[in-house]
């Protein structure tokens, strides 16, 4: 499908993150009805995720909703997918998008394409972190850690093993720049307020390690305002591993590239930051962490209309001679300026060099300490804490968090913890769907996206060739059908209907395809089945 309208031109965004956001809203802002331009960003969050804040969630100091920006309502105008971009064809000046939800994949020319896709974690390379990890990407890790620093008290508080209340109040973060150090010093905060609550533990139980690869902490910092943060936590009670990694873990232990093995139920994974798949496979220069090269317009050299921004991004910096660090006011400022340099193209003006000067850095560890780093002057304290608040107060674009995240502020500095939980699980890996008769369960055609398994009723297996219809196959209760789409990535080649009221279990493409990858039995029987017309679908 390309729903490209006549002769309009069409900008592309893949990744609605700051850098995606800040190159719509530039766009948006010069856009003239003449221009014919049609902006669209495809992303796999609806929002713009303001992840500086998110430690905060962690600490249950801030709402999750008051650091979420929608986009659909800052970006009006913008066309908006909620899909995830698969792959990019250069040549053919097309992206290939999947959709978040159970529908048909997308394909969509582009006339400029913005590549502002973040980066991932990956942590493949060190055994069990995968698995006993507890990331920080998502606004839906934020949560689970918060729930889970708590779950951790409320065993500890009643178990009388002493090995396992040890490892319940371990608390380990792998990573010592920005997001591991301030989700440590929220940890931190969040477990010794809340201690009060919990009568049977005491203060010198918690332990709480932050590991860094790196000599020191916040290496984008200076060093002397890195040492005042750290001397901050330790008299918290932080103790930090220096110049070690995390190399593996399973559900009780951190091992340290030390050899020291840490025995923890905790184990907040900050680190192991990788380039974004679909950037990871583009044919174009890259740095040596993968980053897109492009030239001092952000444009990737050699590509007409192809621009990169954000975290994904190596933008030589005029200042440094160098390339720009991947941070929030890099990834905004990015956007902006690319946002301004399409549409320069779009009116046939000359292109500006991006020349973004960063003045400040700061970073907030816990409720009432902040680090500023303005120009060549760096403030540790109070005052410094109640700036990064006035940053992030003025960049989030919308009243309604403005107005969320000074309450939440107010009532963290003048009430005791807030240690209510909110257990927010995943919805059921097996979900029962009910079908009346008539209703179609898989339409041919269609992409797969489930697999499914009859419990009630009964269902029959049409296969249409233009007005004519015949029946393949009836099926009924321990029956099953729609694996082939799935294990093939193909359409559905056949219709499945209900003939009565049916109810089956149905489970999503990639719990299945999970399932089957760690099963090799599951895919031998389905091997098997195969060739019979029910099992074709
Ligand atoms: C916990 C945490 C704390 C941080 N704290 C700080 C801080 O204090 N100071 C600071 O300067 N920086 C901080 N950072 C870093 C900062 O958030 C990043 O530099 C910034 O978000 C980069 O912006 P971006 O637009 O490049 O990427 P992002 O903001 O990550 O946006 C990427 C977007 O791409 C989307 N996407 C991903 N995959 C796909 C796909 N396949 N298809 C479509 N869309 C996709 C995502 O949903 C997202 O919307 C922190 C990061 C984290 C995780």
């Amino acid at each position: 499908m390309d729903a490209k309208k006549g002769d309009r031109k069409r900008v592309v965004i893949l990744g609605g993150g700051h850098a995606g956001f800040h190159a719509a809203r530039r766009m948006l802002k010069r856009r003239k009805a003449s221009d014919d331009l049609d902006i669209v960003i495809a992303s796999s969050e609806t929002s713009e995720v303001y992840h500086g804040v998110m430690p905060q969630v962690i600490g249950g100091r801030v709402q999750a909703r008051n650091l979420l920006v929608p986009l659909r309502n800052y970006l009006p105008g913008v066309t908006f997918y909620h899909y995830e971009a698969e792959r990019v064809d250069l040549e053919k000046r097309k992206v290939y998008l999947d959709p978040v939800g159970e529908r048909p994949k997308v394909e969509l020319s582009y006339d400029y394409l913005v590549v502002s896709l973040g980066s991932v974690t990956d942590l493949s390379r060190f055994p069990g972190l995968k698995e006993h990890g507890l990331q920080t990407k998502t606004i839906g890790d934020a949560y689970y850690l918060h729930d889970h620093l708590l779950e951790m008290l409320e065993r500890a508080a009643v178990e009388e093993n002493p090995d396992e209340r040890r490892r319940l109040l371990t608390f380990v973060v792998a990573g010592a720049g920005y997001a591991g150090i301030e989700i440590g010093a929220e940890a931190n905060n969040l477990v010794r307020s809340a201690l009060r609550f919990y009568p049977s533990i005491r203060p010198e139980e918690l332990h709480v390690t932050i590991i860094g690869s790196t000599p020191r902490i916040l290496t984008s910092m200076p060093e002397k305002l890195a040492a005042k943060g750290a001397a901050h936590l330790t008299k918290r009670g932080v103790t930090f591993r220096l110049n070690t990694t995390v190399t593996s873990a399973t559900s009780n232990e951190a091992v340290l590239s030390t050899g020291e093995h840490l025995q923890t139920r905790t184990i907040i994974v900050t680190a192991g930051i990788a380039p974004h798949p679909v950037v990871r496979n583009l044919a174009v220069d890259k740095d040596a962490i993968g980053r897109i090269k492009t030239d001092q317009f952000c444009r990737v050299p050699g590509l007409e209309g192809v621009y990169a921004a954000g975290d994904n991004a190596a933008i030589p910096n005029l200042h440094t001679g160098d390339t720009c660090p991947p941070t929030f006011l890099y990834a905004t400022s990015q956007g902006d300026h690319v946002g301004e340099n399409i549409m320069a193209e779009v009116h046939g003006k000359p292109l500006r060099p991006y020349s973004y000067r960063n003045l400040i850095e700061v970073a907030q560890l816990g409720n009432t300490f902040g680090l500023t780093q303005f120009g060549p002057l760096s403030f540790a304290g109070l005052v410094p804490s109640i700036l990064v608040r006035i940053v992030f107060f003025f960049k989030v674009p919308s009243w309604r968090c403005r107005l969320g995240l000074i309450s939440d502020w107010t009532s963290a500095a003048l009430l005791p913890p807030d240690l209510t939980r909110m257990p927010i699980a995943r919805t059921d890996m097996i979900m029962p769907l009910r079908f009346v008769a008539g209703q179609e369960i898989i339409r041919q055609g269609e992409p797969g996206s489930r697999f499914y398994m009859i419990s009630r009723g009964r269902v029959e297996v049409v296969r249409r060739s233009g007005s004519d219809e015949k029946v393949l196959a009836t099926l009924g209760p321990g029956q099953y059908f729609g694996e082939v789409a799935l294990l093939e990535s193909s359409g559905r080649n056949a219709t499945v209907r209900a003939v009565e009221d049916t109810t089956v279990l149905s489970i999503a493409r990639k719990d299945f395809t999970a399932l089957v990858e760690s099963l090799p039995i599951l895919g031998q029987a389905f091997s098997q089945a195969r060739g019979a017309p029910a099992q074709e679908i």
